[in-house]
């Protein structure tokens, strides 16, 4: 009975190998982790954020776990399947750094309309200040939330409209490391 839900689909498993950055092998290998740890072959926001619980034991991080997983869910069906997992899987964590900063400009422009508000970044970068609490020590000048991104904002809002097109978005990102740093945690998660 369980010999035929512990094996990838062959269509899945092709499409993975031609997309994502894992050999057949790793495939299985997190499938497998995968189905232990979700045993339904989906994995849910509550579990999700479960994971982000034991990352992050000091802070809050249900919000931004939240962020990431509408990211992770490209069908928008409400839980992450195994696909899904490793296609973000594999930018976040083996990805160039283009692949990285269009995944984030998935992630920060919340609602997909190719532009990140300063409104939506505030929203993310908010979740990752409750998140990381008090561990990471900022330069005054961007010790909130609204200070941080007002510093986003004049790096890389080039023509002051108020919103970061995505061209402006990985132009400047390129010049800030942090925006990038929160997404590269992933590798050995499950
Ligand atoms: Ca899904
Ligand atoms: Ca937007």
């Amino acid at each position: 009975m369980g010999n035929k839900k512990s094996k990838l689909k062959p269509e899945i498993l092709e499409k993975l190998i031609k997309e994502t950055k894992f050999s057949e092998e790793e495939l299985n290998k997190w499938y497998k982790g995968f189905l232990r740890d979700c045993p339904s072959g989906r994995l849910s926001c509550e579990a999700f954020k479960g994971i982000y619980k034991q990352f992050f034991p000091q802070g809050n991080s249900e919000k931004f776990a939240k962020f990431v997983f509408t990211t992770f869910d490209e069908n928008k069906d409400g839980t992450i399947e195994f696909e899904e997992f490793m296609l973000a899987l594999s930018i976040t964590s083996r990805g160039t750094l283009d692949e990285k900063l269009n995944w984030a400009f998935q992630l920060y422009d919340l609602d997909n309309d190719g532009f990140i508000t300063r409104k939506e970044m505030l929203d993310i970068v908010s979740a990752i200040f409750m998140m990381v609490g008090s561990a990471v020590k900022l330069p005054e000048e961007e010790n909130t939330p609204e200070k941080r991104v007002d510093k986003i904002f004049s790096l890389m809002d080039k023509n002051k409209d108020g919103q970061l097109s995505k061209e402006e978005f990985l132009e400047g990102a390129k010049n800030d490391q942090s925006i990038v740093q929160a997404l590269t945690m992933y590798d050995g998660m499950v």
